[in-house]
C-alpha cells in the first residue's frame, strides 16, 4: 500500500534461496488487487535490516539447502526502491525467470544426465554379472540408447532456446519446453544409471543419489511442470491462427 514516499509492505513469503547470506531481497508484492498480473504487480529491492522485515524461519530439504521463510510487518519500504515501473514487477519477473529456467532448470539437468550416463557406460562395461558385461545386455543397452537420445534432444533444445535468448526473443514458451523436457529427462536418466549400478547406485560413495534427489526438486521449483504445462497449452491454444 502506498504511503506518501513509502511502500507499506506486509505478508510472508516461504521457501528463499540463500536470504540469510543476503543484505537484500528482490521483492514482487501486489500494488492494485484489482489489475494484478496485468500492471498490479510491483518489484522492490528489499533492504533485509528494514524494521519490520524478519527472516522466520528456514526450511531443511532433502536437497541439503534450507530456503528461508521472511515476514513483512508493515515494512515501509522507499518509492526510490522499486524496480522499473510500478506495476510492471510480473513482466520483469517473466523474463528473470526465463534466464533462470534455460540456465539452472535447462542446462544443470543436461550436464547431470551427461555425467550420469557416462557413469552408466563406465560401469556397464565393468561390471560382470552371470558371465558377461552388463554393457552386453540388450536391456542394459536400450537404457543407454534412450538415455543418450533423451539428452540429445534436450541438449539441442537448451541450445535453442538460451541462442533465441541472446538474439532478443521472446523465448517464454519455448523456456517452459525446455524446463518440463530437461527436468523430466534427467530424473530418468539418473534414475536408469543407480538402477544399471545396482545397489552401488545407492550408496552414498556415488554423486548418483546426491542428483537423484537434487533432479527432483527441479520438476517443482521455477514453477511446477504442471503448471508450465498448463500455461504452455494455454499460450499455444490462444496463438494458433
Ligand atoms: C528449495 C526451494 C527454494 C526456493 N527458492 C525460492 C526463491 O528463492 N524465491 C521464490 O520466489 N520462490 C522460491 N521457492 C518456491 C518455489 O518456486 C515454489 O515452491 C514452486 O513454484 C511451487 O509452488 P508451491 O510450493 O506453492 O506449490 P503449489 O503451488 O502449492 O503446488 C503444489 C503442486 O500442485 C500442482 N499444481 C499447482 N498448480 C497447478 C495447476 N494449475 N494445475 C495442475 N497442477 C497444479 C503441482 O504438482 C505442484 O507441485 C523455492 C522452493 C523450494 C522448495
Amino acid at each position: 500500500v502506498r504511503d506518501g514516499e513509502n511502500f507499506v509492505i506486509n505478508g510472508t513469503k516461504r521457501f528463499i534461496t540463500a536470504a540469510g547470506r543476503s543484505d537484500y531481497v528482490q521483492l514482487m508484492a501486489v500494488t492494485d488487487p484489482e489489475k494484478r498480473a496485468r500492471g498490479g504487480i510491483t518489484c522492490f529491492a528489499v533492504d533485509l535490516k528494514t524494521p519490520g522485515v524478519t527472516l522466520e524461519r528456514q526450511w531443511p530439504t532433502m536437497m541439503g539447502e534450507a530456503p528461508w521463510q521472511i515476514l513483512f510487518d508493515n515494512a515501509r519500504v522507499p518509492a526510490a526502491n522499486v524496480i522499473g515501473e510500478i506495476g510492471g514487477g510480473f513482466s520483469l519477473a517473466q523474463k528473470w525467470i526465463s534466464e533462470g529456467r534455460i540456465r539452472g532448470h535447462g542446462a544443470r539437468p543436461v550436464g547431470i544426465a551427461q555425467r550420469a550416463l557416462d557413469l552408466m557406460i563406465e560401469y556397464a562395461k565393468v561390471r560382470v554379472t552371470f558371465g558377461r558385461p552388463l554393457a552386453d545386455r540388450q536391456a542394459i543397452q536400450f537404457m543407454i540408447a534412450d538415455s543418450a537420445m533423451e539428452l540429445h534432444a534436450t541438449r539441442l533444445m537448451v541450445y535453442e532456446c538460451a541462442w533465441r535468448q541472446d538474439q532478443g526473443e521472446d523465448v517464454r514458451n519455448l523456456s517452459y519446453m525446455v524446463k518440463v523436457t530437461a527436468t523430466e529427462m534427467a530424473s530418468r536418466v539418473v534414475d536408469r544409471a543407480i538402477q544399471v549400478h545396482g545397489g552401488l547406485g545407492l550408496m552414498k560413495e556415488l554423486p548418483l543419489e546426491w542428483w537423484y534427489r537434487q533432479i527432483r526438486s527441479t520438476r517443482i521449483t521455477e514453477g511446477a511442470n504442471e503448471v508450465l504445462r498448463w500455461r504452455l497449452g494455454q499460450n499455444i491454444i490462444r496463438s494458433h491462427a
